[in-house]
């Protein structure tokens, strides 16, 4: 029986040494979701697979498999964009290397979602462009949560359900995926209060329109503020920290 060639434009993730001549790729693609494959020879044949397997370049791969959750048989993998202007560039490789992580983390295998592929385009062009600023990171996250569907209900108390107003505070509650008014939460004094700007500013990143992110700049307060909510939800929902976004962090406060 011969399998028949899949073709799929596809992220690359992560890359893993497999045998002395194997590699493990395991890809975000437009048409298959998350997708593992192993590339046989790929250390040798530089002819065929040359420097293609580089975290978060974007490629061209053509693969068979005899079922759909089997490891996938890389037959080719070009590249369709290498991101030069972001890998020139320290900190933007570290950013583009966490959105990578997040899409990863929050994806399981063979579940398509084009949106969550589109996301990952539209953000590493921008990154290439722009300089790398906290709203870039925010708002991403913001919309790779929605897009994944762990959405925090930030618009709204989740216990007396009413709406964000100007000048108040809240509390963010990770476990209940959502803000709480000053009345409803009943802060003990060490939890850190969030403002309605902060609010306000995570919900307008989350769908404002891509060429408008740039213009927006977040206070010092408001990048905290908006941080604290966004890492601790997404550490609460995966279990666990996101070492890139670690690295990230240190090696920002360090050099900038
Ligand atoms: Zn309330």
């Amino acid at each position: 029986m011969t399998k028949e060639s899949l073709k799929t434009s596809a992220f690359i993730l992560r890359c893993l040494n497999y045998s002395e001549s194997d590699l493990i790729v395991t890809f975000y693609s437009r048409n298959f979701g998350k997708l593992k494959g192993i590339a046989k020879g790929a250390k040798r044949s530089k002819k065929r697979f040359a420097n293609v397997f580089e975290p978060f370049s974007l490629t061209n791969i053509i693969f068979s498999r005899k079922k759909t959750d089997a490891l996938a048989f890389i037959e080719s993998c070009e590249i369709i964009d290498h991101y030069s202007d972001i890998r020139q560039d320290l900190e933007k490789t570290l950013v583009a290397s966490y959105f990578i992580d997040l899409a990863d983390h929050f994806n399981p295998e063979g579940k398509k979602n084009i949106k969550v592929f589109e996301l990952l385009q539209d953000f590493l062009i921008l990154l290439g462009r722009e300089n790398a600023t906290d709203a870039i990171v925010r708002f991403f996250e913001m919309r790779l949560l929605r897009f994944a569907g762990y959405e925090p209900a930030l618009d709204h108390c989740i216990r007396c359900n009413a709406c964000v107003t100007n000048g108040s505070f809240y509390y963010f509650y990770p476990q209940e995926g959502g803000i709480k008014c000053a009345a409803c939460a009943r802060p003990e004094r060490y939890e850190q209060p969030i403002s309605a700007g902060t609010v306000r500013t995570l919900l307008l990143g989350k769908d404002m329109e891509i060429d408008k992110i740039k213009l927006v700049a977040l206070s010092d307060s408001l990048a905290t503020e908006s941080r604290d909510i966004l890492i601790g939800f997404i550490a609460y929902v995966l279990g666990r920290e996101v070492k890139s976004l670690k690295v990230m962090e240190q090696i920002r406060k360090m050099y900038l």
